[in-house]
């Protein structure tokens, strides 16, 4: 297993980023709970702490918080992960996914668009509006007028084409002005996911193990173990950020729902409502039936059987078109 030491030489570090950095440039470590950016940030704490590297801006962690989307672990595990590598934590209203998926669907309603509500790969509100603008607009507060900051993101090549396409590093819209400085950053891009586990301490084979010791147990009794990453991670996950999200596989979708069943169920009363699948192959309500009301698995039956309702005779499962939030 590879130490912190050895990862660091791993990291992508643009000779203009580490420039920066030496100028005196802050440091703003954007984590959303999930392993991508927890390694991260553990990489980039050990070289401005533990390595004589020269960057001597301000460090702290920023995240962007989706309410009850979100897992309900979430905001005490990362305030927990803060607290250990001694970094101030900024958390970001983003406001509550699950409301503001209603109001994008009762919007579309008013207007009589025929599209599905829900986020996707094409309308991916959820990231853009929710999270990136409005750590943006931290970003422009906390950094001033006049000042120069780069956002370390723990984005992967290995996630998604899109992602793999990404650049190292370049200018943030929204917050680069002709007097601030800001840069985006992308230090885990080229990671695997082994290196990503070691950077948190653990081989792929450890990580099994301690899953096997995990099974069965409640998120929180996870978090009180001496578990290094977050809860859903131990639980099962291999991916975190929303406990029910867009992109989630099958598994991921389970452990979701079980952890969180009252917004489970809330999302499936979405596509009872509208008849719009919650993935454009997959409704949420076939995820785990039994955390259904049989009123409510009579009426998703019914909802999945006919098309959407103000909407277009097509299916119900095409992919979503791009459409603007409000
Ligand atoms: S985790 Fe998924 S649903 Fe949540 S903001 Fe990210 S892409 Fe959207």
């Amino acid at each position: 297993m590879l130490t912190l030491n050895e990862l660091t030489g791993k990291v992508a570090l643009p000779s203009e980023i580490d420039h920066a950095l030496k100028m005196g440039f802050d440091l703003a470590i954007s984590i959303s709970g999930g392993k991508d950016s927890d390694a991260m940030a553990r990489l980039l704490h050990h070289m401005r702490f533990h390595q004589a590297r020269g960057w001597n801006g301000r460090i702290i962690l920023m995240h962007a918080h989706l309410g009850r989307a979100e897992h309900q672990i979430t905001l005490q595990y990362i305030a927990r992960f803060a607290n250990q590598l001694g970094l101030p934590l900024h958390v970001v209203d983003g406001g509550d996914l699950v409301d503001v998926m209603k109001a994008r669907k009762l919007k579309l309603e008013a207007q009589g668009k025929h599209a599905p509500f829900w986020p996707s790969a094409q309308a991916r509100y959820c990231t853009s509006t929710c999270k990136r603008d409005k750590l943006s607009a931290f970003l422009r507060h906390w950094s001033g007028k006049t000042g120069r900051v780069i956002c370390a993101i723990g984005l992967r090549a290995a996630e998604s084409t899109t992602r793999a396409q990404k650049s190292i590093f370049q200018p943030r819209e929204g917050v680069n002005t002709l007097s601030r400085i800001a840069y985006d950053w992308l230090p885990v891009h080229h990671f695997t996911t082994e290196e990503i586990w070691n950077a948190l301490g653990y081989s792929l084979d450890q990580l099994q193990a301690l899953q096997a010791q995990f099974k069965g147990m409640a998120p929180h009794e996870v978090f009180r173990s001496s578990f290094k990453a977050h809860p859903a991670y131990g639980l099962g996950n291999t991916r975190l950020s929303c406990g029910l999200c867009i992109f989630g596989n099958l598994g991921n979708l389970h452990n979701g729902a079980s952890q969180n069943p009252e917004v489970y169920r809330e999302y499936v009363q979405l596509e009872i409502e509208s008849g719009y699948a919650f993935q454009p192959q997959r409704w949420l309500g076939d995820v785990a039936p039994e955390l259904l009301t049989p009123e409510m698995q009579i009426a998703f039956q019914r909802a999945k059987a006919q098309p959407p309702k103000q909407h277009s005779p097509q299916s119900p499962l095409s992919i979503p078109q791009q459409l603007p939030l409000f």
